[in-house]
């Protein structure tokens, strides 16, 4: 299978605040479009990616937060993820996004999660998730729902960024017309 590399959306988007539709039939366009995610997430490098980012309005997403465990790599694809239970307990974690490039903030979020979710060969699977891999499957889950986590910032805070980010794209279009 050839993998490809797919272009980041960079906030703002509308693609980025949009409801995904849940995925019905996990086929070979399906299974090759984890993979190319999969590829495009450690190309950034990045260590989660929801399929919005690309501009595909499916419920997957992909994430490895192993590297930053010192563990070997753990590729995983999440069709239609669910978080059916979180903590009490909240973690606070400085967090980053592909399609906010270089620009990172303390978020708030559960410190664990249960999710359920469907792998690529459309078997069910159900797992208990704690530290960095909380953090990130609750981010990639928000990018299916529309939400950022700069939407968790002060408003303020929020339109700087959002501002700077314009200003990113409109230097990036140039350099490429
Ligand atoms: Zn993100």
């Amino acid at each position: 299978m050839i993998m490809s590399i797919r272009p980041i959306l960079i906030h703002p988007d509308p693609r980025l605040k949009t409801v995904a539709d849940p995925v019905s039939d996990i086929d070979e366009a399906m299974q090759k479009l984890a993979e190319d995610m999969l590829e495009t997430m450690y190309d950034a490098p990045g260590i989660g990616l929801a399929a919005p980012q690309i501009g595909i309005l499916h419920r997957l997403i992909v994430m490895d937060c192993a590297k930053d465990e010192g563990a070997p790599p753990r590729p995983l694809a999440m069709f239609n993820p669910q978080i059916v239970w979180e903590s009490d307990d909240r973690n606070i974690h400085e967090e980053g996004c592909l399609s906010i490039p270089e620009t990172w903030a303390e978020v708030t979020r559960p410190a664990e999660v249960v999710v359920q979710w469907t792998d690529p060969a459309g078997d069910p699977h159900e797992d208990r998730l704690s530290g960095l891999w909380a953090t990130c499957v609750q981010h990639e889950i928000d990018h299916l729902n529309g939400t950022l986590f700069i939407d968790y910032l002060k408003p303020l805070k929020r339109q700087l960024i959002t501002r700077r980010m314009k200003k990113l794209k409109r230097e990036r279009s140039r350099d490429t017309a």
